[in-house]
């Protein structure tokens, strides 16, 4: 994590705070920046929507794919 400020490339963690907003978990970061001492916040959570969409897509492909060597006589 580069810092805001100066984009120096070193920053310390000094306190992590773990929450829960609605369903989902997120992480809240403090860091400080090695170079300028600037503090700031980051926050982390899971991309759980686009991980279902891209779940849902595979699925769907795996589908169109199995349904295409049946047509063609494919043995899987
Ligand atoms: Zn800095």
């Amino acid at each position: 994590m580069n810092c805001p400020h100066c984009d120096f490339t070193r920053t310390e963690i000094y306190r992590t705070d773990t929450r829960t907003e609605g369903s989902t978990p997120y992480v809240i970061r403090r860091r400080i920046c090695d170079n300028c001492k600037t503090k700031f916040t980051t926050y982390e959570c899971a991309d759980v929507k686009t991980l279902a969409q891209k779940i849902t897509k595979t699925a769907a492909l795996m589908k169109a794919l199995s349904e295409m060597k049946h047509a063609v006589g494919v043995d899987e």
